[in-house]
């Protein structure tokens, strides 16, 4: 590629709507531009390195067997009513005037696939995928191209006869992600992940560590322990109970608003202060009683109820219902609630909570004695510098950016969209179904926040755009021109992908700022110094090395560069 020809429009300044290095490099790089917020358009760089990555997506998929689909994105409104997903908040865009919508992901389309297509065991198993954009009502789009409305997702399903089926079909996923996002020269890592309000068996994602990224993970390195704070679990210990058998005792506690002076006014160890927090679960008012300082995670809350909508009670409803305020609220002489509350306080007693009416608490409530619990759940969010479950090692917390997520479905959306087949012994069973995603766009992004510098970018092999950039020093120079062309030539010839960098009337400290932006793996700089001995020199971006060769191996030299 000529770049007197080309378009590749890079930006010396950081556009001031950029925040983090990967969006205002492919910005600053020519790699891409924004049409309207969350929505990109891939300019020619840009889009060398998407299909790069959805090439070697593309290969993986197939070693594992996996047959590559096209599926509409315009979808019928009705799919996603009869699978329930219509109204899941901030998901779906939708074609109003035509009872359509943008598929956000495409397990409806592929259900209604199979629930025609599949019809005995000897059709299973299936693993079907395609590389195709999605839409989806994010409210915040933000990050480049790793939050977006429209975006390139490779969505894979399998279907499968039995969970022994499922079981293989997902660990041929997790094996063919790590070859993906190793071949992609991502440093990843994986971590367990909340199956929620999906009602799935089992779930990972696979991330990247970043300070950008938007999901938090508790990790320990030795033990190798990772997930993600949505589900992560520590042996922090349960607060037990004390020898003592006291009754229950209201007390005045006027003016005493945080959980400190609680403490210091009723003298007791701060684990011992029950927390009660109020919401509805579909409609129906729920107690949660936490130990004191712990924090509710609405993750695993939502799993413990095994799904469903959960909201934080409001305050005027809560003190219309229980006659108190947020802050004296308590399990004892509750009524028309469920209470719930965390592992942590399974057995416990000489506990303080509030006692339903403002400015009182109750103190030496016993849990087993006092209260009917409907059940004690692992609720709270992990800390740092807790035990990973089953060692002393301490969890570290980290933030991290998703690249892909593999999901054992189960057989909710085969009983939704009746995804029917016929056992061996002509028993009429739900398909097994897994679903497994990967932002493409995610892919390219991530990769250059790993592969990046001062300069700009500085892409590994398997993702470049393009392997070699060729850069005459002096244009006013017919020789070097000259030697500079038939460089170019020689190289791509070869089959390597080049850029050559022919543009006149710029200073050759422009173009090697241009070529440190853009970052292809290896550029030969081609001058008259160099030509008198008749040679080039071979600079590589990621570690700034340069090497002088004859011209006649300078391209067997970077062959042997790319194949290292
Ligand atoms: P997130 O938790 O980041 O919102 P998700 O859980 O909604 O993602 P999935 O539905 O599992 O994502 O989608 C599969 C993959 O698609 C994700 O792992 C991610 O790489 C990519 N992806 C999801 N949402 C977006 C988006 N808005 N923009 C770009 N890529 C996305
Ligand atoms: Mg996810």
């Amino acid at each position: 590629m000529r770049l007197s020809k080309a378009f590749v429009p890079t930006l010396k300044e950081i556009p001031s709507d950029a925040t983090i290095p990967s969006h205002q490099l492919m910005l600053r790089a020519g790699l891409m531009r924004q049409l309207t917020a969350g929505v990109y358009a891939f300019l020619p760089l840009g889009y060398r390195a998407i299909r790069k990555a959805s090439q070697i997506v593309r290969e993986e998929m197939n070693a594992i067997g996996a047959q590559e689909f096209h599926l509409p994105a315009l979808n019928p409104e009705a799919l996603w009513v009869q699978s329930g997903r219509r109204n899941i908040p901030n998901f779906i865009l939708s074609i109003k005037e035509r009872d359509l919508v943008l598929a956000p992901t495409h397990e409806e389309v592929i259900s209604w696939i199979a629930s025609s297509g599949i019809q005995s065991y000897k059709d299973l198993p299936q693993i079907w995928y395609q590389i195709q954009m999605k839409f989806r009502n994010e409210p915040r789009p933000r990050s480049g191209v790793l939050r977006g409305r429209e975006f390139l997702m490779k969505d894979s399903y399998t279907l499968d006869a039995s969970w022994e089926g499922l079981d293989k079909s997902y660990d041929a996923h997790l094996e063919a992600y790590k070859k993906i996002f190793t071949r992609c020269g991502l440093n990843f890592f994986v971590v367990g992940a909340s199956s929620g309000a999906m009602g799935g068996t089992g779930s990972q994602e696979f991330m990247i560590e970043s300070l950008h990224g938007e999901d938090t993970v508790a990790l320990a390195g030795k033990s190798g322990y990772a997930a993600n704070l949505e589900i992560a679990k520590s042996d922090v210990p349960k607060i037990g109970r004390l020898p003592s058998d006291n009754k229950i005792e209201e007390i005045h506690t006027p003016n005493v608003r945080t959980i400190k002076q609680l403490m210091e006014f009723l003298n007791v160890d701060h684990m011992r202060l029950a927390k009660s927090l109020v919401y509805r679960h579909n409609g129906k008012p729920l107690l949660i009683l936490m130990v004191g300082n712990d924090q509710l995670n609405e993750s695993k809350l939502v799993s413990a109820l095994g799904g469903g909508a959960i909201e934080p009670m409001d305050a005027t409803e809560l003190n219309k219902l229980t006659g108190a305020d947020a802050g004296s609220i308590g399990p004892i002489g509750l009524e028309g609630f469920r209470i719930i509350a965390d592992r942590r306080l399974e057995e416990a007693n000489g506990l303080v909570s509030g006692a339903n009416k403002n400015d009182y608490h109750l103190i030496n409530i016993d849990l087993k004695r006092d209260v009917e619990v409907d059940g004690y759940f692992d609720l709270r969010t992990i800390e740092p510098g807790e035990p990973a479950p089953g060692t002393t090692e301490p969890l570290k917390i980290a933030n991290g950016i998703e690249l892909g997520h593999i999901f054992k479905l189960g057989t909710k959306y085969s009983e939704a969209l009746n995804v029917k087949f016929l056992d061996e012994t002509g028993e009429l069973k739900p398909v097994i179904m897994g679903s497994y995603g990967i932002g493409i766009e995610r892919i390219v992004a991530c990769h250059i926040e790993q592969n990046r510098d001062d300069n700009g970018i500085s892409w590994g092999k398997s993702l470049a755009p393009y392997h070699v950039h060729v850069i005459p020093v002096n244009m006013n120079s017919k020789e070097t021109v000259l030697q500079a062309n038939q460089m170019y030539r020689r190289f791509t010839e070869a089959g390597l992908e080049t850029i050559f960098d022919d543009r006149e009337n710029l200073s050759a400290g422009f173009k090697f700022k241009d070529a440190d932006l853009i970052g292809m793996p290896y550029q030969v700089i081609v001058g008259e110094k160099g030509l008198k001995n008749g040679q080039v020199e071979i600079k590589k971006r990621r570690t700034g090395e340069r090497i002088m060769v004859s011209i006649e191996l300078a391209v067997s030299e970077v062959q042997r560069l790319l194949q290292e």
